[in-house]
């Protein structure tokens, strides 16, 4: 059973269409069952009628003309019921109604499922019988586990089929709108540029061409090239290789000829793909025609033409290096956007950001809203594939993607972005006043630091120190540890532009989702292994390094403060501070004159919550992690788009926990800082400043809309928020009275376009 399940979801996949894969569906799913007929509605969400899309065994002509009420009809009662429906005799039931034009008076026995994405119903999958009986359990099962693994497919193939014209029938190109989560704040109105990591041709989009030949040409060369390659390698195998074994190489030979999967690639360029669309295609077809075969030794030549598809693509990628055009309002589109990739399109056109995984505390996410564009990740329905060169839409504040926008829709986005520049300017103007309350509490707002470019953005905000510099990322963008030189350098830079103000460096924290190339971890389950400090104190070489660097780089200014993450306990902290010792001794013998700087501990693990009291006894300082914290208090991974929702630093937990660290830090006469992404929230902020955080850190882009907020309410408001946020057990009720308390003191204007997704 399982097979047949595994065959038909692949078989539905790889359809070019809805109607194509609604196709298979019924056909497939008919044959497995022994029914005489299966069919699928799917929900209309614009009539909100439940539509006959595709049938076998009932008759064909009333496909797209039946349709019923979700109160109407037993289909209607298996959507509205969310639950399978199981008749032995469908016509005694009092919702059953007939449709004549079916023909399906015929048909006893009902097994309906209904078919749900998301937790929406899209539609139901019906089996009918002639006979009068009951299905049995298996059989019921099977079509749910059915219904269950079509969903997502279905959901994917009508929103390609929207986006380019192939959706339900008699429906063109359709303004579509996909929901994925926030990433970084604001909208953007652009084009979209599907960025695709190299020679990966399951992600190949389509893309239509006006120059064929020019097309055919480069296919052709890389025919040949990929024929060379072939045979230089049999060539330089030939000694170790017995011919039928390089046999193998000739079969490579002959796929590639006019005949074969050359041939196929050429016919389907003459249409107007362009070359890379087109051998995506072929491949794709020739590799699920193998997959499905029985026979192990058949399917396995599946990698093969995998293989050969991809040195193709390697060869069309080169000659295509150069030639990908960014429009001056680019919308880069990408499955997993990297650092790496952003930093490819030219300054200035770059106007928002779609990632198909990741979620808004992916670290692509941070350094978007460090470089203020708006982003959206977890779009995990977008058919990102075939969305190049599309009208787009991204709205970051409600993490959602529109694609073919109407005129309207796209006129009241236009007034957006226009209101935020101006809201932009107005901001500017904040930034040589402090941050104080009207009552005049002194609320310090700091920032995140991480790429170079956030030296002058922090400065341009009028940060007033660095609260959480990311060692790791100068790290990230190399091809190997840095030397202590080269650190020593990194570091220097760092602590000079910001002097006098402090800034505070935090140890290498890889692991996670922070990955070296060139120190790979491979783990199962990464956000609880080797992270942070675990990895630096089980290698104090690179540890000593580090720290050493850091040391000789603030000689004669001073304003370093070192910060320790992924703190689980006493133990860990005792040997960091003693290599840290070390290192300073170190340096100082070298002759480097320098203090001893302030060493810091961050709380971002449930376990520091509890042992604050003993952590901060022994060190200067103490910064609160929000993203993990939250991560870990709510066991929700920090990046996984499915449990995106789960994810919110205003749940009660969280704010209990927070509220615990400041006290007992206080009570050790310990200064308490939050670097989370929470702080940089205006509304949390609030809250954050009530319970007495002695600095906010933030990224920059964030830093004016929080000091505009705290500028605007006192602190015993802020303290009568937070008495209020404290009593409730619900993260909605603490969301929904924070939003009307704003309203009520008319600062809704940070809550608006321009606030963060708190609200
Ligand atoms: C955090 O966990 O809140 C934090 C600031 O560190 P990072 O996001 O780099 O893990
Ligand atoms: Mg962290």
């Amino acid at each position: 059973m399982l097979n047949t399940l595994r065959k038909i979801v692949q078989e539905v996949n790889s359809a070019k269409d809805l109607k194509t894969a609604l196709g298979i569906i019924v056909l497939r799913v008919k044959e497995a069952m022994g029914s005489q007929v299966c069919s699928v509605y799917l929900l209309d969400p614009e009539t909100n009628r439940f539509v006959l899309m595709a049938t076998e065994g009932l008759n064909k002509r009333s496909i797209g003309k039946v349709s019923m009420a979700p109160n109407e009809g037993l289909v209607g009662l298996v959507g509205t019921r969310e639950e399978p429906l199981n008749l032995e005799n469908a016509a005694d039931h009092p919702r059953y109604r007939y449709f004549a034009e079916t023909g399906e008076e015929k048909f006893a026995s009902f097994l309906g499922a209904p078919i749900i994405h998301h937790r929406r119903v899209v539609g139901v999958l019906v089996i009918q019988q002639k006979e009068r009986r009951q299905f049995d359990e298996g059989e019921e099962a099977f079509l749910v586990t059915m219904s269950a693994q079509l969903a997502g497919v279905i959901a994917h193939a009508e929103a390609t089929g929207s986006i380019r014209g192939l959706g339900r029938q008699g429906k063109g190109i359709q303004e579509a709108r996909f929901v994925g989560v926030p990433g970084s704040p604001g909208a953007a109105v652009g084009r979209a540029v599907v960025m695709l990591p190299p020679a990966d041709l399951e992600v190949v989009p389509d893309k239509t061409v006006d120059d064929i030949d020019a097309e055919l040409k480069l296919f052709q060369n890389a025919l040949e090239g990929v024929r060379e390659d072939m045979r230089k390698l049999s060539a330089k195998l030939a000694t170790q290789l017995r011919p039928e074994e390089r046999a193998l190489f000739d079969v490579y030979l002959m796929m590639l000829e006019d005949a074969a999967l050359g041939g196929e690639v050429i016919e389907v360029i003459k249409t107007g793909q362009w070359a890379q669309g087109a051998l995506r295609q072929v491949v794709g077809e020739h590799v699920n025609r193998f997959e499905l075969m029985d026979d192990d030794y058949l399917r396995e030549r599946a990698s093969d033409v995998k293989d050969l598809g991809r040195r193709l693509l390697a060869y069309l990628q080169e000659a295509r290096a150069q030639s990908l055009v960014y429009a001056d309002n680019t919308i880069l589109v990408s499955e997993e956007l990297t650092p790496a990739m952003l930093g490819e399109v030219p300054e200035g056109k770059l106007v928002g950001l779609v990632s198909v995984l990741g979620s808004g505390n992916s670290h692509v996410a941070i350094l978007a809203r460090a470089m203020g564009i708006p982003t959206v990740m977890g779009l995990v329905d977008l058919p990102y594939s075939k969305v190049d060169g599309i009208e787009m839409i991204v709205d970051g504040y409600k993490g959602e993607v529109f694609t073919n926008p109407s005129e309207v829709l796209r006129k009241q986005y236009s007034e957006v972005v226009e209101e935020e520049r101006q809201l932009a300017q107005g901001l500017d103007a904040l930034r040589e006043l402090p941050c104080v309350t009207p009552d005049g509490h002194r609320m310090p707002l700091w920032v995140n630091t991480g790429l170079l470019a956030d030296v002058a953005r922090a400065q341009q905000r009028g940060a007033e120190g660095v609260g959480l510099y990311r060692t790791e990322v100068p790290f990230m963008i190399q091809q190997r540890f840095p030397s202590e030189k080269e650190q020593l350098a990194i570091y220097r830079e760092q602590l000079a532009s910001f002097h006098p103000l402090p800034v505070t460096m935090r140890t290498l924290d890889i692991g996670g989702d922070k990955a070296l190339s060139y120190f790979p971890i491979k783990e199962e389950n990464p956000f609880l292994g080797w992270r942070g400090i675990r990895v630096t104190l089980d290698h104090p070489e690179i540890f000593l390094v580090q720290t050493r660097a850091m040391l000789k780089a603030s000689e004669g200014l001073n304003n370093l403060r070192i910060l320790l993450p992924m703190i689980s306990g006493i133990h860990e902290l005792e040997e960091a501070l003693h290599l840290i010792h070390r290192a300073w001794g170190e340096v100082r013998d070298e002759g480097t004159d320098v203090p001893m700087p302030p060493v810091g501990v961050m709380v971002e693990i449930p376990a520091a919550v509890y042992q604050t009291k003993e952590l901060a006894r022994q060190v200067d300082f103490l910064s609160v992690g929000s993203n993990d914290l939250t991560q870990y208090l709510l066991a929700v991974d920090r990046n996984n788009p499915r449990v995106a929702d789960l994810y919110d630093y205003l749940h009660p937990a969280v704010l209990q926990a927070l509220n615990t660290v400041v006290r007992d830090a206080h009570g050790e006469g310990k200064p308490v800082s939050i670097c989370g992404e929470m702080a940089g929230d205006p509304a949390a902020a609030i809250l954050l400043m009530a319970m007495g955080f002695d600095s906010l850190s933030m990224n920059a882009t964030n830093l004016p809309k929080v000091k505009w907020m705290l500028r605007q309410v006192n602190m015993s408001k802020a303290k009568e928020l937070l008495v209020e946020a404290l009593s409730h057990d619900n993260p909605q009720v603490i969301h929904s009275s924070l939003q009307l308390a704003l309203k009520n003191l008319g600062l809704a204007r940070m809550i608006g376009p321009g606030a963060n997704k708190t609200l």
